[in-house]
């Protein structure tokens, strides 16, 4: 996909603030002509004294305008900084909504691809970074770039052979300065390669340090990890040493105007062309041009973080969108037919992970999916949910196609409770409450009652109260599963796609996740990820599913006369059930 360029991007959130930018623009510019001002009163001030034509009143006067010259640079300056603050963020805002917005809109599969830690890090990090180049940027490059130009426009007013002269050294200044950068944008990119690798390695680190200690890993990680602090350190060591002297040079070279003025405006002034007090202002104004040039390519570095940050930021702005259906569908019932779906996460078809699924769920029936990890079970549950679209084929829900039902109508059809429960930073009461924010308290706590939360809830100090980071510590996997059950019983949708947890298996807990998931598929179209078979035994339909077919369907006694691969399933679930003491007792019962 062609990447647009990062500037084109970072403008595009430009325009709630365009006339601010401008602005601040204009106000740049009048702060520059402010700081020529008292270039010109310190002009006057000595043509006065060479002339011998200084009075109180004009030296004061001449002061006068120096200083007013100076406080408008100042007070210009500080309003063009304070609207590009203004514009760099209003940008900011829009492009960190706009990033959020299309996380809400991709395919929900494709969210989950990316790494918490990567999507944060760009809206939150990544971001962040455009904020002090871009707000920095219109008042000062402006005046950067701007100051020495007026300079030499003023030279070549002045005299033209000056003007000349203050340019002698620029030129012999770049061509190292040329040297050094035609490399940067290759090496730049491998900086930031090799950053990320730091980055990457202190983060499995950090993460995996459980793990490091846990098998006594602790000197060949640590190893690992110095070993790739020490290389990006060779490798920043190695760009510094190969672009040092170029750099060097040309930094040498440019604050050395006076080497062409010099001489230049010496030989004016003696053979009369020019007066003592205007050889003193041309070298003023000579010496003035280095410091804001120099200035101007610190913003080379800074404009290259830029384009990292919106590169990234970039990545997610080009997600694909789920193509949202404009108007609400009449859905005839709840049942869910699968009609010849294929799917391949790449959308290639060699990598197709699902070929020609054909499977109904009528409403009110409780389907389970079993088989060989690996063979396409989660892929089923997660395109009935829309995580995806199916590459071939289609999905009804009451007979309408998920592409023609709007992803909000889906979300309150459909409730899907995944083995990681998320709790949201709030108390546990409205961590339940999300699945329907309308509820009353009554509701809540009858739902959470029906999931078997209310001991261990009101165990905690603060109850119903207490903070989901705060209860996170303290509850278990099972804990933390129940309570998104009793969000899921108070979102009360018609259809209950489960991903059945393996985790937390031991035989109180799984006998109180059963009994909450019966409450939960009461009356509803339900669908189970089933990685224990004694709980699906009473399922209306088994579908045994590998490597992306369905190999048969049927009722637990059918498929234990007539399929080999589950009669395989049940016979190594029966064989763990002899040696596992956590087995839970029953099964769902659908009501
Ligand atoms: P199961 O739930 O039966 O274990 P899955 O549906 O998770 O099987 O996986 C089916 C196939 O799809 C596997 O080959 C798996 O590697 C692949 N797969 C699963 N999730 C993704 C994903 N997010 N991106 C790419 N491939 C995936």
């Amino acid at each position: 996909m062609k990447q647009e360029s990062w500037l084109k991007t970072l403008l595009s959130f430009a325009s709630p603030c365009k006339g601010k930018m401008v602005l601040s623009v204009l106000c740049a510019v009048i702060s520059v002509i402010g700081g020529f001002v008292p270039y010109l009163g310190i002009y006057e001030v000595l043509r006065m004294f060479i002339d011998e034509t200084a009075g109180w009143y004009s030296l004061l006067f001449w002061c006068g305008i120096s200083l007013g010259g100076y406080l408008v640079k100042i007070a210009f300056y500080g309003i063009s900084t304070v609207l590009s603050h203004v514009s760099a963020y209003t940008i900011l805002e829009g492009l960190r909504l706009k990033v959020a917005d299309r996380l809400m809109r991709a395919p929900l599969g494709e969210v989950l691809n990316k790494s918490i830690g990567s999507v944060k890090s760009t809206i939150v990090d990544r971001v962040e970074d455009v904020e002090p180049p871009l707000a920095h940027m219109i008042p000062e490059l402006s005046s950067n770039l701007l100051l020495p130009l007026g300079v030499v426009v003023a030279l070549f007013v002045m005299d033209w052979r000056m003007g000349l002269a203050s340019l002698v050294t620029i030129p012999a200044a770049l061509i190292p300065m040329i040297s050094g950068l035609k490399t940067y944008n290759s090496q730049y990119a491998a900086y930031m390669k090799a950053n990320n690798r730091v980055n990457s390695v202190i983060v499995e680190y950090v993460e995996g340090i459980e793990v490091v200690k846990a098998f006594n890993q602790a000197s060949s990680s640590y190893e690992k990890f110095t070993g790739a602090v020490r290389s990006f350190k060779e490798f920043t060591m190695a760009w510094f040493e190969s672009t040092w002297k170029s750099m060097n040079l040309c930094f040498a070279i440019l604050p050395t105007t006076l080497l062409g003025t010099l001489p230049v405006g010496v030989a004016l002034y003696l053979d009369g062309s020019m007066g003592p007090a205007e050889l003193a202002l041309c070298f003023m104004l000579a010496l003035g041009i280095v410091t804001p040039l120099l200035k101007a390519t610190q913003f080379l570095n800074e404009a290259k973080s830029m384009e990292y940050a919106v590169r990234d930021a970039n990545h997610i702005l080009q997600l694909p969108e789920l193509k949202e259906a404009p108007k609400p569908a009449q859905l005839e019932n709840n049942d869910i037919v699968l009609q010849d779906v294929s799917f391949s996460y790449t959308g290639n078809s060699e990598d197709e992970v699902l070929h020609h699924i054909h499977l109904a769920m009528p409403e009110g029936s409780f389907t389970a999916l079993v088989g060989p990890s690996g063979g396409g079970k989660s892929t089923v549950a997660r395109l009935i949910a829309r995580f995806w679209d199916v590459t071939n084929g289609s999905i009804k829900i009451g007979g309408v196609d998920l592409r023609d039902i709007p992803l909000k109508q889906l979300a309150d059809t459909v409730s899907f409770v995944t083995q990681d429960n998320f709790l949201f930073d709030c108390s546990l009461k409205e961590n339940i409450r999300l699945g329907n924010p309308h509820a009353t308290e009554e509701q809540v706590f009858a739902a959470a009652r029906a999931a078997q939360c209310e001991d261990f809830i009101c165990r905690l100090e603060k109850g119903w109260d207490t903070p989901a980071g705060e209860a996170g510590k303290q509850l278990s996997g099972g804990e933390r599963q129940r309570i998104a059950i009793a969000r899921a019983i108070l979102k009360d949708a018609p259809i209950v796609i489960l991903d059945e947890a393996t985790a937390f298996t031991d035989p109180e807990n799984e006998d109180k996740i059963q009994r909450s998931i019966m409450e939960l598929s009461r009356g509803k179209t339900l669908l189970v990820i089933a990685h224990r078979l004694s709980t699906i035994q009473n399922a209306d339909q088994i579908v045994v599913l590998k490597k992306g077919t369905i190999v048969d369907i049927g009722k637990q006694d059918e498929l234990l006369q007539r399929c080999p691969l589950y009669q395989q399933l049940w016979q190594s679930h029966v064989g763990a059930k002899h040696w596992s003491v956590t087995e839970a007792k029953g099964g769902y019962a659908h009501v």
